[in-house]
């Protein structure tokens, strides 16, 4: 058992030791309260409790992270925090809408097609690029440097084939460097180059258009609007078509972020140790920067050149995905409905107060009529939320709701895992999991289906779900339906 007081159904505080300032606001409920890991609710008072931290909000997904809990949101208004938002810099989902109607992937031939084709243009793979992918758009050096600096910019789109319209459809399509400026992040990249500090620069630039390995993914889903007025019109402003074919993607910033990542995470413990200042409860996977310091500034830096990368990452597999569609069933059209992350750090209004908002495993989620709409398609209805489940119970996109500005606008990013990879390939069985793909209907590019991603891997998405919609953050606008799955 914990020490989380349930206030509501779906909403605890977790007290601070001696009860020291604003307490953790957890979201779930009874069934996924009481199964948060000991390391997990550890790690959010770590967090919570560090320099400059304002607030916490843990979610229904959370489990033990890299200082943090991945499922966590983390605000300051002074300080930045890298192991809080993660290796994976800009880890996030996009769903592209096509106008296919759903009886035309029914029969296994065309989707076993679909999977081909696919596969042949964008990898999957720890290491893999584009260079490995038969029907490849390989990104040179200079496309390479030019993606990394602008993110999706007219130029870097074009040049890409990528529809520059799509980049209205980003949480941010582009990130600029510390000072506001995309002249920041060309000098930080020709320092990082010049140091040496990223090695095969011109290789990790043939990344773009991956997804990479571990639980990244591509998917293909029914999309499935939610029976209710309001849904049908929210559904119509996302671009969501019900009863067609739509895919989901789920990646990062690959090996430039990783890189980035850990250069930080490596100089800032340097640094504390030659500064002699205490790690955060003694956790160096907690090492900070106070805003306005040549590391914070480095940080900031690097961190959006790795968000530019996975941002124009994803643009590019959803832009070769709908060619692989195309080269299938000729003639279809498709059109991105979002493309949203849960491991980045954004400055916000949280309380009335400019912060640095960490979502680490967490979405952002704004409403309608929200003033940081304003000026995009999502003005009246709210930005749409891309929320992975597992194959078999589905995924969802969500809308946000008032009670969201309790959890500093934000909700989870997924179910979360249950089983850490050693313990799920130690007790699930695989001709069980690979049957349960038949069962479903759900087809794979895969021999086995890789346990440790198995859907029993993960915690009950349902009752997330029922966790988010009772705490009133956000309401379901569609579910999503796998029909197959493209995992490593
Ligand atoms: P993370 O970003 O922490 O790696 O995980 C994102 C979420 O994606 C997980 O919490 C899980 O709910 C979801 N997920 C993982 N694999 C799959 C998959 O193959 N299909 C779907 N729909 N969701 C998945
Ligand atoms: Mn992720
Ligand atoms: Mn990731």
């Amino acid at each position: 058992m914990n020490s989380i007081h349930k206030t509501d159904e779906a909403i605890g505080f977790l007290p601070l030791p001696e009860n020291k300032g604003k307490p953790i606001t957890v979201i779930g409920t009874d069934a996924i309260r009481d199964n948060f890991d000991e390391t997990c609710i550890q790690q959010a008072i770590n967090s919570r409790m560090a320099p400059g931290v304002t607030d916490v909000i843990l979610n229904p997904d959370a489990h033990a992270g890299y200082g943090a809990p991945v499922g966590c949101v983390m605000v300051s208004p002074t300080h930045i925090y890298p192991g809080p938002v993660g290796v994976d810099i800009k880890c996030s989902m996009s769903l592209l809408q096509l106008d296919i109607p759903e009886d035309a992937i029914r029969d296994k031939a065309t989707r076993r097609a679909l999977i081909n084709a696919i596969v042949e243009r964008t990898p999957t793979g720890a290491g893999r690029g584009q260079r490995s992918a038969k029907k490849a758009r390989l990104v040179d050096r200079e496309l390479g440097a030019s993606a990394v600096t602008q993110g999706a910019s007219r130029e870097v789109c074009e040049a890409l084939g990528i529809p520059f319209e799509w980049a209205q459809r980003c949480e941010d399509s582009t990130h600029v460097g510390h000072d506001g400026t995309y002249d920041a992040l060309r000098s930080r990249l020709d320092f990082i180059l010049d140091a040496g500090r990223i090695r095969n620069f011109a290789e990790k630039m043939t990344q773009l258009g991956s997804y990479g390995g571990g639980n990244h993914f591509g998917e293909c889903e029914i999309t499935q609007v939610t029976d209710r007025p309001w849904a049908r019109e929210t559904a119509e402003t996302f671009g969501l078509r019900d009863g067609h074919v739509s895919f989901l993607s789920h990646c990062g910033s690959r090996g430039f972020g990783n890189l980035l990542a850990q250069g930080q995470f490596r100089d800032l413990e340097n640094k504390f140790r030659a500064w002699s200042t205490p790690f955060p409860a003694g956790d160096k996977q907690l090492v900070y920067a106070p805003l306005g310091t040549p590391e914070a500034d480095a940080y900031l830096d690097d961190m959006a050149l790795g968000a530019n990368f996975a941002t124009v990452n994803h643009l590019l597999i959803n832009a070769l995905v709908l060619e692989a569609f195309q080269e299938v069933l000729p003639g279809a059209k498709g059109r991105l409905v979002y493309f949203i992350s849960h491991n980045i750090a954004r400055e916000e209004i949280v309380d009335g107060q400019k912060s640095w908002v960490h979502r680490k495993g967490a979405t952002r989620a704004i409403p309608g009529g929200h003033f940081s709409l304003k000026d995009t398609p999502f003005e009246k209805t709210g930005h749409p939320i891309l929320l992975p489940g597992n194959p078999r119970d589905g995924s969802v996109v969500m809308v946000a709701r008032a009670g969201a500005e309790r959890t500093a606008w934000s909700v989870n990013h997924g179910a979360g895992r249950q089983m850490g990879r050693k313990h799920a390939a130690r007790t699930l069985d695989q001709k069980t999991v690979n049957a349960e793909f038949d069962v479903s209907d759900i087809m794979t590019n895969c021999r086995n289906y890789p346990i440790d991603e198995a859907p029993e891997a993960y915690k009950n998405f349902p009752e997330v779900l029922r966790s988010v919609e009772s705490a009133r953050l956000a309401e379901t606008v569609a579910k999503l339906q796998a029909r197959f799955v493209i995992k490593d």
